[in-house]
């Protein structure tokens, strides 16, 4: 455990919350001790309220935040007086204590205080520090758990034992806390969950946190159950052919289309090819089951996860409360001894998330099954916490998901230009995206991001192009939508000095990569949950070619008659094929100022009007395109294949 304390970066945070917002970026960026938004910190400060009386403030973690990020804005300020009246009630349902802390806030517009507040408030400590640290909870998960605890902190922190987050957590901890806390208490730990500290200002609550958790590894160390060994795994296999069938189960499965990341890292094969059943004794710590569900599948049989998950839904259901309402069974996590670990979300961030929290739920089995044997929570306590009111209340009120969610699409030539204004409009709507393109630009072209993924790929080389697949299909899933568009328009050549070898350059990237990638995407696109769609950016040479562009206009019709045929063939496989046309779109990697220049004398035009030379007198431009193609995905052309659609400001030889 390594202290992340700098004192001249932390003088930069002048007054008590900068500061607290300081070590809870120390803790946040340190992932063995909290992940995605798990952990809460808080500061309690007195001030005046605008009418001039003395107040004390909590200032907590509000939801949404994430430690690692957050600001003076992610706390929600409450105030304490009436948390600490809260915190002597008999009963509040945690619906009814999340309403009376929303009222408590004391700045409009501040997020919701998390459902740890009272807990904060009870804790008669300036700062308070919480994290789900990994050490502790290795430690705490095991058939020993409390013992060990008490071996290794003796009377510097109180025990708790497990009671589901929320307002009984807050009362037992007040009680517990008050009758055994001592003058070496430090520290708190709540079992099978995680670790508090708290000190009189931010350095000491973070500086115990460090030196608490610290204990814990080195607990582990002693005791041989902190390195552990991983022989190197065996990654033959092709995940082309058998990640998208496994996409496709969880898809129907969970009702609707889901990204699934495929890791194939030495932990995770390691992991996935265990014989034992560790894997299937539960989470970490029960907040993970809400993105991980309680345990992993493990092989592919999605139907045998399903019945088993819903005859837990109708274990559990009956003894709660309230009626539930089932969420639907499909897996989160795979293991599997092929595919290695892999993880399901709505989107490619989602996956990502359950990627983090499984891989840290790895680390923490492990661990605890070399210190004497893993164990999670029983059953009902997972349950609980799956199927908490908060939560429940929070599907209710979810949106609609964008359009494309769940949903991968692949765009050629996406650098610059058209491609990567399409790039732009998937990823708006939802979409994880695999940008290809013969430029490294592609790797960067929208930034880092989780959904998306540039592979600089020369498209006219079958092998770059089934290994590019091979990549996306091991990052995302799957492939659904497929945007042909990379192309080169070599500049005005009359026939008769054409010569062979450009003319043969022009076909192999306008016409013949197509068919390759359209040939090695068919089986993929068959797999597409919703159906596999294409979208070929075709070109206005085709119905209205000009003179000097032969090859350039000879390519683009075969390769819409390529697209018609295919539109032929792969209807009854539910795969859409649509060509676009454009012309005249100048903010693109084909459009050198020269060439441009050499177009518009051909036309005997200035650029300016050779540009707006169409009926609307419009200009058209990349978004424009691809707006088009993304819809052309979309539901509005679900009944639509084989379609030629102009886009072009009108054209009176097309028109
Ligand atoms: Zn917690």
């Amino acid at each position: 455990m390594k202290n992340r304390w700098n004192e001249s970066e932390a003088e930069k945070y002048q007054g008590e919350l900068a500061q607290r917002v300081y070590t809870s970026r120390l803790l946040g960026a340190d992932h063995t001790l909290v992940l995605h938004g798990g952990g809460n910190t808080s500061v309690k400060i007195k001030t005046k309220n605008a009418v001039g009386d003395d107040e004390e403030i909590l200032y907590v973690k509000g939801s949404g935040w994430d430690l690692e990020t957050i600001a003076e804005g992610g706390f929600a300020p409450v105030r304490m007086t009436h948390l600490k009246r809260l915190a002597r009630l008999e009963v509040l349902s945690d619906p009814q204590m999340m309403n009376e802390l929303a009222t408590q806030v004391t700045r409009a517009g501040a997020p919701a205080p998390s459902v740890e507040t009272i807990l904060h408030a009870i804790l008669p400590y300036k700062f308070v520090d919480h994290t789900h640290a990994d050490a502790v909870l290795a430690v705490t998960n095991t058939a020993d758990g409390e013992r060990s605890i008490r071996e290794i902190y003796g009377n510097d922190v109180v025990v708790i034992p497990y009671v589901m987050p929320g307002f009984d957590l807050a009362r037992l901890c007040a009680k517990k806390f008050a009758a055994e806390a001592g003058p070496s208490t430090i520290g708190m730990v709540l079992l099978n969950h995680g670790i508090f500290s708290f000190g009189d200002t931010a350095r000491e609550s973070c500086a115990r946190m460090i030196e608490l958790v610290g204990r814990a590894e080195a607990y582990l160390k002693q005791r041989g159950a902190w390195e552990i060994a991983i022989a190197p795994q065996d990654r033959s296999g092709n995940m082309r052919s058998e990640l998208p069938i496994l996409r496709k189960d969880i898809s129907r499965c969970a009702g609707f289309p889901v990204i699934v990341s495929s890791y194939r890292d030495d932990a995770s094969l390691a992991f996935a090819r265990r014989d034992d059943d560790v894997s299937q004794r539960g989470p970490a710590t029960p907040d993970h089951v809400l993105r991980t569900k309680r345990v992993p599948m493990r092989g592919r049989n999605v139907e045998a996860f399903a019945e088993t998950y819903k005859q837990y839904f109708e274990r559990n259901a009956p003894n709660a409360k309230e009626r539930k309402q089932m969420l639907d069974p499909a897996p989160r996590v795979i293991l599997d001894p092929v595919l290695g670990m892999c993880c399901v979300g709505r989107s490619a961030k989602e996956a990502a998330i359950v990627r983090d929290l499984y891989a840290h739920t790895m680390d923490v089995i492990l661990r605890a099954e070399a210190l004497g044997g893993y164990r999670a929570l029983p059953e009902p306590d997972i349950f609980d916490v799956e199927y908490w009111d908060l939560e429940q209340a929070k599907l209710r009120k979810a949106g609609k998901p964008a359009v494309f969610a769940g949903e991968v699409a692949l765009v050629t030539g996406a650098a610059s230009g058209i491609g990567k204004a399409c790039v732009e409009s998937l990823l708006k709507r939802g979409a994880a995206v695999v940008g290809v393109d013969i430029s490294a630009e592609v790797e960067s072209c929208v930034g880092a991001r989780a959904d998306y993924l540039g592979l600089q790929c020369d498209v006219t080389s079958e092998k770059a192009v089934v290994e590019a697949l091979e990549a996306g299909v091991q990052t995302f899933g799957g492939l659904d939508m497929l945007i042909l568009n990379a192309g080169i328009f070599p500049g005005g050549k009359a026939i008769e000095s054409l010569d062979g070898k450009e003319w043969r350059r022009v076909m192999s990237v306008n016409l013949d990569a197509n068919l390759t990638l359209m040939r090695e995407c068919s089986t993929l696109l068959r797999l597409a949950p919703n159906g596999g769609r294409i979208v070929i950016i075709g070109s206005k040479n085709v119905p209205a070619p000009g003179p000097g562009a032969a090859a350039y206009s000879a390519s683009k019709a075969a390769l819409t008659q390529l697209a018609r045929v295919a539109a032929l063939e792969w209807g009854s496989s539910g795969i859409r094929v649509n060509t676009v046309h454009p012309n005249a779109v100048f903010d693109t990697g084909i459009w050198t100022d020269e060439v441009l220049k050499s177009r518009a004398a051909h036309y005997g035009m200035s650029v300016e009007e050779y540009k707006r030379n169409n009926v609307l007198r419009t200009e058209v431009r990349s978004t424009d395109v691809a707006e088009l193609a993304a819809e052309m995905c979309g539901p509005l052309f679900a009944k639509t294949t084989g379609a030629q659609v102009p886009v072009d400001g009108g054209n009176d030889r097309v028109i």
